[in-house]
């Protein structure tokens, strides 16, 4: 029998290898991976610097550690050049291997704006170990950064490296900051309580020309506006990886797309992570790898298991204002009811039926979260 390959060891990876070990201890698993296979938690590299953490202490075990406590044999700084679904074979780096199943878990990769100026290919994205310790090579020692993009990433970066006293320009399309997630009084608090803690904002704009000066970078904005700093960041979003996929014919839309199931077009192949599209939904968070791992592990032993995501809202981790979001559907019709004052905001989305949809809560708010998450509709039942 051929053995159950995943690629990719991230959560998406690990987890589906972890939970699928706790129902088969004999099955052959085998994971490659591009990167060098450590096991870390990616939330933390927004959270690091100030933490005080390098990419080598941020690694929680290294892939010949995963190799023995999953039982598995893990190839890394291995890359899958394509997939043949008909022969159920993979070409990596000069070698063909076979499956008898395969999980693609290959993340998502960071969005590149086109910029022009001299300098556009300096500008930094972090999106995992090795990106992480070139990202703290670049702001070793210098006193500025800016990050192009104000969402989850952007915002939690910007909180961490003003803790630690970096001056920080976020510059953003939207009027205010988590402009997606968040309605305009909670985006407003988080505008202030990060700006207190030392961010600069550049909202309503974006970033044309990136060139490098003397010391430094130089930021031409679209209303013309000047920034002068040491390191560029972009935080504007992630495009789920599906090139593999769609030129193996497998079904591709934002994501690769699967069942609850989390089953391609292809009876043999099943994504999870922030790679797949999961009936409709692309969650690049780490609750619904979790559950997708779980239900994965049991379809992967025989026994079809339909994933389940119940209400999940994201904790941005922002210690200058905490906050929770749920975001509403983007179809769905109702009205934010929003409660706000210094100690936190209290944003509900209702619909006309009044019942709960969405939320947003900040500061002292998020004491609220366990209970208005009870509330909340289940995402897939
Ligand atoms: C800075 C940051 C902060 C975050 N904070 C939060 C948070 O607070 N809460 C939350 O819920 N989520 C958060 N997230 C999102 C969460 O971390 C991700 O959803 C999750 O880690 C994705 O896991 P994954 O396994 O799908 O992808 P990845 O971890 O990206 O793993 C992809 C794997 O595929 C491999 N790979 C890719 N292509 C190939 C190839 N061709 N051949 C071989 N291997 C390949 C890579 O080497 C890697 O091992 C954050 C993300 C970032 C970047």
């Amino acid at each position: 029998m051929e053995p159950i390959v995943i690629v990719g060891t991230g959560l998406g990876g690990y987890t589906v290898a972890r939970e699928f070990r706790k129902l088969d201890q004999s099955a052959a698993l085998r994971m490659i991976t591009a990167s060098g296979g450590q096991f870390y938690s990616k939330p933390m590299l927004s959270n690091a610097l100030a933490a005080g953490k390098t990419a080598e202490t941020l690694a929680i075990a290294d892939a010949p550690q995963m190799a023995d406590r999953l039982k598995a044999e893990i190839d890394t700084r291995v890359t899958l050049l394509s997939i043949d679904p008909q022969a159920q074979t993979l070409e990596v780096d000069g070698d063909t291997l076979a499956y008898s199943k395969l999980v693609l878990t290959v993340g998502a990769d960071p969005i590149r704006l086109t910029l022009a100026g001299d300098a556009a290919d300096a500008v930094l994205s972090v999106n995992d170990l090795e990106d992480y310790a070139g990202f703290r090579e670049a702001v070793a020692g210098v006193p500025r950064i800016a990050i192009m993009g104000a969402g989850l990433i952007g915002c939690e970066f910007a909180n961490d490296l003003a803790g630690v006293g970096y001056a920080v320009d976020v510059i953003d399309p939207a009027a205010w900051p988590l402009g997606r997630l968040l309605p305009p009084e909670a985006g407003a608090s988080m505008r202030q309580a990060l700006a207190s803690v030392g961010v600069h904002w550049h909202l309503g704009q974006v970033v044309n020309t990136v060139d490098r000066v003397k010391a430094g970078y130089r930021l031409q904005l679209s209303n013309g506006d000047v920034i002068e700093t040491d390191a560029v960041m972009s935080a504007v979003g992630l495009r789920p990886r599906t090139s593999l996929a769609r030129q193996a014919g497998l079904t591709v839309n934002r994501g690769i797309v699967v069942d609850r199931t989390l089953r391609t077009s292809d009876a043999h192949i099943y994504a999870l992570g922030d790679c797949a599209e999961v009936a409709g939904l692309v969650l690049p968070f780490v609750m619904p790898i979790m559950q997708a791992g779980r239900a994965l592990a049991r379809t992967l032993t025989g026994e079809d298991t339909p994933v389940t995501y119940p209400a999940m809202p994201v904790v941005v981790k922002t210690p200058a204002w905490p906050t929770v979001v749920s975001p509403p559907p983007l179809d769905d019709q109702g009205e934010w009811e929003v409660a706000a004052d210094s100690n936190g905001v209290r944003a509900l989305f209702r619909d006309a039926a009044g019942d709960l949809k969405g939320l947003a809560l900040c500061g002292e708010a998020t004491e609220e979260k366990n209970a208005l998450t009870r509330e909340l509709p289940a995402l897939l039942a």
